[in-house]
C-alpha cells in the first residue's frame, strides 16, 4: 500500500551540487548528474495518502506520530518574532543551529548539516549509498521512506524480521545482505516503538561490509530511554545519524531536522540536495526549542504516563499490542485491520497505518 500511495502523492526534485560554501552552486558533480528524480516521502504523507483529507473539526489525530502540544512556548515565540525578517536569506541562523547542536552533542562543525526535517537526508542518504550493486537492507516492520527510495533507484530492498523482542536483528541484517549499501536502524522503530541495543548497533557497524553506512533513524530517541549512537558518530565510525524536531519537539509544520556523520559522508548525501537554504522561522524555534531545559523531560515524561495508561487500558481490555518505548504502538486487533481504523474515524479518532 504504501509503494502504490507514496508514487500518487510524492514530488520530484532535481539533483545538484554545491560547494561546503551556502553560497556557491557548483556544476553536477559526476556521481550526482545522471538525471535523478526523488521522491521525498514522509510518514505524514504516506498518512495522507491513505486517509481522510479533511478533518473533521476537534479530529482526534493519531495517525502520523504528531505532537499535539505543537512547538513549545519558546519555539512559538521565536518563529513569530522572525517572520519580518522573512525577506532575507538568512545563513547565519543555519549556522547558529549547527553550532548549538555540534556543542551539545560533542562534534566539531564539519559533523552536522540542518535540513528541513529528516526526509530529505534520509532518502539522500539511500540514494547516496544504495544502488543496483548494493542493497537497502531494513527491518520487518520498519519504517517504509527508505524502503521507496531505494526501489526508485533500483536497489534491492531486503527486509528483516525483528526480532522476538522487536529489536532489530542486526546478524540476521548481516548476513541476509552482503552487498549491502545502506542499513536502515529506526531506534526507537516505527512502528513498533522498540528499541536496539547500542551494542547491537556498533555490532553491526564493526561487521558490515566496507564502503556500506550505517543509518540510524533517532526521530523518536527522546521518548525512550534507548542510548544513542553519536558516539559512534563522533568516532568517526561509518554511521549516519539522523534526528528531527517533527516529534517530541512538536515542529512537523515547521520542518527542522538534523544529519550527524563524518564530513566525506555528510559530503556524498549533500550530492543529492540539501543546499537549500532553510526556513528562518524552522531555525529559530528549533535553537529556541534546543535552548529550553525542560522540553524534553517534560514532554517524555507526560507521553510515557499516556501510552501507560493506554496499556493499562487495553490489557484490562484483553487486546495484545507490543510494548512501545515510544510514542506510537502495534496493536493486534484481532480482525481486519481496516475495519478497526474506520470504526475509530467514524468516532472521531484518526489512527495509523495497517
Ligand atoms: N523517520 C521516522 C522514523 C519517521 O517516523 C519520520 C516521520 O514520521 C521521519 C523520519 C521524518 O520526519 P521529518 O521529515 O518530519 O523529520
Amino acid at each position: 500500500m504504501a509503494h502504490e500511495t507514496a508514487n500518487e502523492i510524492s514530488h520530484e526534485r532535481e539533483i545538484g551540487v554545491r560547494s561546503n560554501s551556502r553560497r556557491s552552486f557548483l556544476t553536477l558533480s559526476a556521481a550526482a548528474s545522471a538525471a535523478f528524480a526523488m521522491r521525498i516521502v514522509t510518514e505524514p504523507m504516506l498518512a495522507h495518502a491513505r486517509r481522510v483529507h479533511n478533518f473533521p473539526k476537534d479530529a482526534i489525530r493519531i495517525d502520523a506520530n504528531e505532537n499535539p502540544l505543537g512547538p513549545s512556548a519558546s519555539a512559538r515565540e521565536a518563529a513569530s518574532a522572525i517572520v519580518a525578517q522573512g525577506g532575507r536569506y538568512c545563513d547565519s541562523l543555519t549556522d547558529d543551529l549547527v553550532k548549538t547542536l555540534a556543542e551539545m552533542e560533542g562534534l566539531k562543525l564539519e559533523q552536522v548539516r540542518v535540513y528541513a526535517g529528516s526526509s530529505e537526508p534520509l532518502h539522500h542518504t539511500v540514494a547516496a549509498f544504495s544502488s543496483a550493486q548494493h542493497s537497502y537492507v531494513t527491518a520487518d516492520p520498519g519504517y517504509e521512506a527508505g524502503m521507496i527510495t531505494a526501489a526508485a533507484i533500483g536497489a534491492k530492498v531486503v527486509k528483516v524480521p525483528l526480532t522476538k523482542t522487536y529489536a532489530h536483528d542486526v546478524k540476521a541484517m548481516l548476513a541476509a545482505a552482503p552487498d549491502a549499501g545502506v542499513f536502515y536502524v529506526c531506534n526507537p522503530n516505527n512502528p513498533t516503538g522498540t528499541t536496539t541495543s547500542h551494542s547491537d548497533i556498533e555490532y553491526l557497524v564493526e561487521n558490515k561490509p566496507k564502503d556500506s553506512v550505517v543509518l540510524v533513524d533517532e526521530a523518536y530517541i527522546h521518548f525512550s530511554d534507548s542510548t544513542s549512537v553519536m558516539d559512534l558518530v563522533k568516532a568517526g565510525k561509518d554511521v549516519v545519524l539522523l534526528r528531527t524536531f517533527s516529534k517530541i519537539y512538536g515542529m512537523a509544520g515547521l520542518r527542522c531536522g538534523a544529519v550527524f556523520a563524518r564530513p566525506d559522508l555528510l559530503e556524498k548525501i549533500e550530492n543529492y540536495g540539501g543546499w537549500n537554504f532553510m526556513p528562518i522561522t524552522a531555525l529559530v524555534a528549533a535553537s529556541a526549542s534546543l535552548k529550553d531545559a525542560q522540553l524534553v523531560p517534560e514532554r517524555k515524561r507526560r507521553n510515557a504516563e499516556i501510552r501507560s495508561q493506554v496499556f493499562s487500558w487495553l490489557d484490562r481490555n484483553g487486546y495484545s499490542y507490543i510494548p512501545s518505548e515510544s510514542n506510537c504502538f502495534m496493536i493486534d486487533t484481532k480482525k481486519p485491520a481496516k475495519s478497526t481504523i474506520d470504526a475509530m474515524a467514524k468516532q472521531n479518532v484518526f489512527i495509523g497505518r495497517i
